[in-house]
């Protein structure tokens, strides 16, 4: 690992300027550091100052907003994952949370860390690998091992969205906070952008934009669900978050968004107009509806496991949301 300076600024602002200040080659926010860190190790990112955004005082970490969630951007994961307000207001983003690595993990690991985590391709994060994401030539995945890329929105790059908290960000609908550039706040679904419109990154913050903190919208009847091989210390291979509101026991409304299947995180909307008019406690009209989600997917290779496993994971969220069935958490 390069060597480094680290800075611990107080306000988001002093954390702006540090990136824009001009005596630092590569300046990087850090927050739990367990991707960053993680990249550091494999000579992927050699920045020559850390500015560490949990030294910043943001008041609660989690709290109300005028009936909307307000989470700081230092949040943890199991801070987000045992709130009351979340699991109460947003328990998708709850469920979430819950569900992502591990207790260690979860622990260090910060909302907005989790949101602009680089890609877990494994081509990507091996530095022997100089693929078109870090400036290269090729694709490895498409023709080496790519069971966790991409069945949607995939070319020239085909990684998967690693977050677990974005998509249920856009079920619930959310706003992402910013400081340090020209605006103050971002939709969570315009955070993020396909290969084609940037490949080596995959957000769309300018470079001393900070996130300060995300509002989450009231979303009581949410639900998350996602599908791994094994059920600690791995990525899922299909996820979905799910809102709905239901009127004389059928659904009346929901947004539907899956991870692990897109570059960023897809809604389906296919999906979204079958689900209203049907009940969520009737599994073949539920099945039906969520069967549509793949409709449009372009499985590579050796993912092709996915397009079964999305409308499991839909469905699953579905009766989570509209509480026909419980999350684990909550038995
Ligand atoms: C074994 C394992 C399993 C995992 N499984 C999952 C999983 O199932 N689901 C899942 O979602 N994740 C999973 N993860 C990933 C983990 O959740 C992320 O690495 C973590 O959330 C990153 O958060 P962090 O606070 O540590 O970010 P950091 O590593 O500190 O930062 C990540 C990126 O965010 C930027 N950043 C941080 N804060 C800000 C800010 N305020 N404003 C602007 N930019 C900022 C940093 O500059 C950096 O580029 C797993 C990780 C491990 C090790
Ligand atoms: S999917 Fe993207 S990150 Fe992975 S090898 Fe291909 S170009 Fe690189």
């Amino acid at each position: 690992m390069n060597r480094f300076a680290i800075a611990r600024p107080r306000t988001a602002e002093e954390a702006s300027a540090l990136l824009a200040d001009g005596r630092f080659a590569l300046p990087v926010l850090k927050a739990g550091g367990m991707d960053l860190l993680d990249r550091m190790k494999e000579g992927l990112v050699e920045p020559d100052l850390l500015v560490d955004v949990r030294s910043i005082g943001s008041g609660d970490a989690i709290a109300d907003a005028g009936g909307a969630v307000r989470i700081a951007a230092t949040a943890t994961l199991a801070e987000i994952a045992a709130a009351r307000l979340v699991r109460e207001r947003a328990p998708a983003l709850a469920q979430a949370a819950a569900d992502a690595a591990t207790p260690q993990v979860r622990n260090a690991a910060t909302i907005a860390g989790n949101l602009l985590q680089r890609p877990r391709c494994w081509y990507f994060r091996n530095a022997q690998f100089d693929c078109l994401k870090k400036g290269g030539h090729t694709c490895f995945a498409v023709e080496g091992d790519n069971r966790y890329h991409a069945i949607f929105g995939g070319g020239p790059c085909h990684i998967v969205h690693p977050s677990n908290l974005a998509p249920a960000l856009v079920a619930c609908g959310a706003l992402v906070h910013v400081t340090g550039g020209d605006r103050a706040s971002i939709p969570i679904e315009a955070l993020f952008h396909a290969p084609d419109r940037g490949i080596t990154s995959e957000h769309e913050l300018a470079p001393a934009e900070v996130v300060t903190h995300v509002t989450v919208e009231p979303a009581p009847r949410s639900g998350f669900h996602a599908v791994k091989a094994k059920q600690s210390f791995d990525w899922p291979l299909v996820l979905a978050a799910v809102a709905v509101t239901v009127e004389g026991g059928a659904i009346a409304a929901a947004r539907v968004c899956a991870g692990a299947v897109a570059p960023v995180p897809w809604r389906l909307p296919r999906v979204e107009a079958a689900l209203r008019g049907v009940r969520p406690d009737d599994d073949a009209a539920l099945r039906a509806a969520c069967s549509r989600a793949t409709e449009s997917a372009r499985p590579m290779t050796g993912n092709a496991c996915k397009l079964d496993l999305l409308p499991v994971a839909i469905a699953r969220a579905v009766r989570l949301a509209a509480g026909v069935e419980r999350a684990e958490a909550d038995r």
